[in-house]
């Protein structure tokens, strides 16, 4: 038998005023790490599949293919502030194993806030009873203009930065790159914080995993 269990979250960045704070991970990671070890052989391997969705384990691919030349280079700076800073980020610019990818679209769609600059609609689909799988499709849509200009190269790379944190497991704050963006202040990279947390967060989750799939493997 085999199930499937498909979950569609909405990303933003908003653009808002200033302050601090402490760095949120995503609620559905969060409520992986706090859920009691399953004892039932179906049961881990749901959560071993979830696991591996939110690891990345088989790497996504941030589709710049399509893009012209000056924005691939925007996202691949994008992409190296999450290589620089995790060391092994699994969202990579290469083709993968199809397993999943971010396509990146310019404009807005209705239900994008007015304060709103960018979203990353993604859906996580699990796969367990013949083995974990999972695969993973994200829409990171940028609004291109702010306050009737077009948006700065730096600007363009906290955009696409931030919206990455998220598929990665970070959630917003109020600072910082997962923070609001701020009009011609743009941050281009994670501070420690943000690095520190998802570093603990990854960890956490590929511990989960490791007990999980040593489990698994003796069953
Ligand atoms: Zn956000």
């Amino acid at each position: 038998m085999l199930a499937v269990l498909v979950g569609l979250t909405v990303h933003t960045l908003t653009v808002a005023e200033e302050t601090t704070g402490l760095v949120p991970r995503s609620p559905a990671v969060l409520q992986l790490l706090e859920e009691k070890l399953p004892t039932n052989p179906w049961d881990r391997e749901k959560l071993q599949a979830q696991l591996d969705g939110y690891l990345l384990t088989d790497g996504i691919t941030f589709n710049l293919e399509e893009l012209p030349k000056n924005l691939q280079r925007v996202g691949q700076r994008a992409l190296k502030v999450w290589i620089d800073a995790l060391g092994d980020s699994p969202v990579v610019s290469e083709p993968g194993p199809k397993v999943g990818k971010i396509d990146i679209v310019f404009g807005s769609s209705p239900e994008m806030g007015k304060g709103h600059q960018a979203e990353l609609r993604s859906t996580r689909t699990f796969r367990w009873g013949s083995g974990p799988s999972y695969t993973y499709t994200g829409t990171l849509m940028i609004r291109p203009e702010i306050g009737g200009r077009k948006l700065t190269e730096d600007e363009l790379v906290q955009v696409l930065a931030h919206e990455l944190g998220h598929a990665l497991g970070l959630d917003d704050r109020d600072s910082g790159l997962m923070g609001p963006m701020r009009e011609g202040r743009p941050v281009c990279k994670p501070d420690a914080a943000e690095i520190k947390t998802l570093l603990a967060l990854r960890a956490a989750l590929q511990e989960r995993r490791r007990l999980i799939s040593s489990s698994l493997r003796v069953r």
